[in-house]
C-alpha cells in the first residue's frame, strides 16, 4: 500500500518538488494550494500523512492543524509542518496545536523524506513491526539488536532505549529532562547528568563505525540524533 500524503503549500514549486520527490519514494502525493483545498481533498479521503505549510493565503497552517486536531476524524493524522527560517519561534505554538515535526525551508528532498518515514513509524508505532535504518545504523525492535552495516553492536540496556529513542525520533532536539521522561520513565528519579553518562556510552558504544556524530550535543538545549553534520 503506498501511503497517501497530502501537501499543503501555495508555493507551486515547493509543491511540485515535493510532489516529484514522494513520488520518487513510492509514496501518493495529493497536492492542495490552500487549507480549503485540504479540508476537501481530507473529506474525500484521509491521508496518511500531511505536510502543511505554514504561511498560506487565507486560513494559516497552523489555525488548519488546530481544526484537524479537533475533530474526531482529523485527529490521529500526522502533521509535519513548512517553516521558514523567521518562524522558527512559533514552533511552541505548533506544538500546542498537535504538529508531529517540522521543516525548515529550504529542506532537501531527501531529508524530508527521512522525516515523513521517521513521522511514520511512530505514528504507526515502532513495537512489533520494527527495524529502523537511518544513518548507516540498524536497529531491530522485535530482536533488540542493533546492528552497524552487517556487524552487530554490543551496547547495553540504557544505551539501546536511548538509541531507539532516537532513532525513531531523529532530527529533533530533547532536552536532558525529555530524554529522562521517554527514556527512563517519568517517574523514576534519576539526576540530569546520568542522561550525559549515557550519551557518552552510547558514543562510544558507536565509535568503532565512525558513528558516534550521529549522536549530536545541541548546547544550551540537549541532545539529536542527526544524520547531517
Ligand atoms: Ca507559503
Amino acid at each position: 500500500m503506498h501511503k497517501r500524503i497530502l501537501i499543503v503549500e501555495d508555493e507551486p514549486s515547493i509543491r511540485d518538488m515535493v510532489a516529484f520527490a514522494l513520488r520518487k519514494a513510492d509514496m501518493e502525493a495529493v497536492p492542495a494550494a490552500d487549507a480549503r483545498a485540504a479540508q476537501i481533498a481530507i473529506a474525500e479521503r484521509i491521508p496518511d500523512l500531511i505536510l502543511l505549510d505554514w504561511m498560506l493565503p487565507g486560513m494559516s497552517g497552523l489555525e488548519l492543524a488546530r481544526r484537524l486536531r479537533r475533530e474526531e476524524s482529523s485527529r490521529e493524522i500526522p502533521i509535519i509542518m513548512l517553516t521558514a527560517r523567521g518562524e522558527e519561534m512559533d514552533r511552541v505554538n505548533g506544538l500546542e496545536a498537535g504538529v508531529d515535526d517540522y521543516v525548515v525551508k529550504p529542506f532537501s528532498a531527501r531529508e524530508l523524506i527521512a522525516r515523513i518515514k521517521a513521522v511514520l513509524r511512530r505514528s504507526q508505532g515502532d513495537d512489533g513491526s520494527g527495524v529502523i535504518e537511518l544513518g548507516g545504523l540498524r536497529i531491530d525492535g522485535p530482536a533488540h539488536r542493533v546492528f552497524a552495516g552487517e556487524e552487530a553492536v554490543a551496547i547495553g540496556p540504557t544505551e539501546y532505549r536511548l538509541l531507539h529513542f532516537f532513532m525513531t525520533h531523529p532530527e529533533r532536539v530533547y532536552s536532558r529532562a525529555q530524554l529522562l521522561d521517554h527514556v527512563w520513565g517519568g517517574s523514576v528519579y534519576v539526576e540530569e547528568r546520568t542522561v550525559d553518562v549515557h550519551i557518552r556510552r552510547l558514543r562510544k558504544t558507536l565509535e568503532p563505525w565512525q558513528l558516534d556524530a550521529l549522536v549530536q550535543t545541541v548546547r544550551g538545549a540537549g541532545y539529536r540524533f542527526s544524520t547531517s553534520a
